[in-house]
């Protein structure tokens, strides 16, 4: 059974800014799509100008790997879909935060932190380096790679010790990001991967980012398509027991 991947992106800038439509002339989510999309992989597609966000239970129902993008409208994400992306990882679906994501009521709801940062953005390089080269997500990665253009995220970047911290980012500008880390979070697993701003396009022509993405798309998803009660059960007695 094929991999169910949902991308689901803000998808305002590519309709508002000039810089953007260049870039991303269909939306971020339709680049993603294009790089993920293969005979393991089936992707659709979700934004925030559709009902419920384009998420309504029988989508996440039906996804196992959930990617979210989003930036200058997180406030708009109504409450209930955050309430059940949110259960929706407890139970189980693996969960893919890119870059400004970091600042979605979906993350900060998981992370339990304000998930605030420093940033600037004035076109430098990065250096992303891969202090964890045997996990999966890393896999076809070199130990260090560049991308040419991205907005600078630094430290502290106010999250939980992560699980799997497996990239750093270093910028020339001096400041350093925990640029890839991995939380459980129930039965689910977050990733989230720093690079992806808007005006670069680091998601249509940055091969290890797309290796990175693609890793963490398998890595991520649960170990089985089914649902796993998360409410607490009353037990009968595994084995005869007399007081
Ligand atoms: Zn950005």
């Amino acid at each position: 059974m094929a991999i169910r991947v949902t991308v689901w992106n803000e998808f305002v800038h590519e309709k508002t800014e000039d810089r953007v439509k260049e870039v991303y002339p269909d939306g971020i989510h339709m680049a993603l799509k294009r790089m993920l999309e293969c005979d393991e992989v089936t992707v659709r597609t979700a934004t925030l100008e559709e009902e419920e966000c384009g998420l309504t239970q029988e989508v996440l129902d039906e996804t196992d790997v959930l990617i979210w993008w989003g930036h200058m409208r997180h406030g708009l994400v109504p409450d209930e879909v955050v309430d059940r992306v949110y259960w929706r990882v407890m139970n189980g679906m693996g969960l893919i935060c890119l870059h400004s994501a970091h600042n979605s009521k979906i993350f900060k709801r998981l992370m339990g932190t304000t998930c605030s940062l420093r940033w600037h953005e004035i076109g430098e390089h990065e250096r992303i380096a891969v202090i964890d080269p045997a996990h999966p997500i890393c896999q076809g990665l070199p130990l260090h790679f560049t991308i040419d253009h991205e907005e600078m995220y630094g430290e502290r970047f106010d999250i939980p010790t992560p699980d799997e911290l497996i990239m750093l980012g270093w910028f020339p500008t001096g400041e350093v990001f925990r640029s890839g880390c991995v939380w459980r979070r129930g039965h689910g697993k977050v990733f989230y991967f720093q690079p992806g701003h808007e005006t670069y396009p680091n998601y249509v022509d940055n091969e290890n980012i797309a290796t990175v993405i693609r890793n963490a798309v398998r890595y991520v998803m649960p170990a089985q398509h089914m649902q796993i009660r998360t409410d607490c059960i009353k037990a009968d007695p595994l084995e005869p027991y007399q007081a």
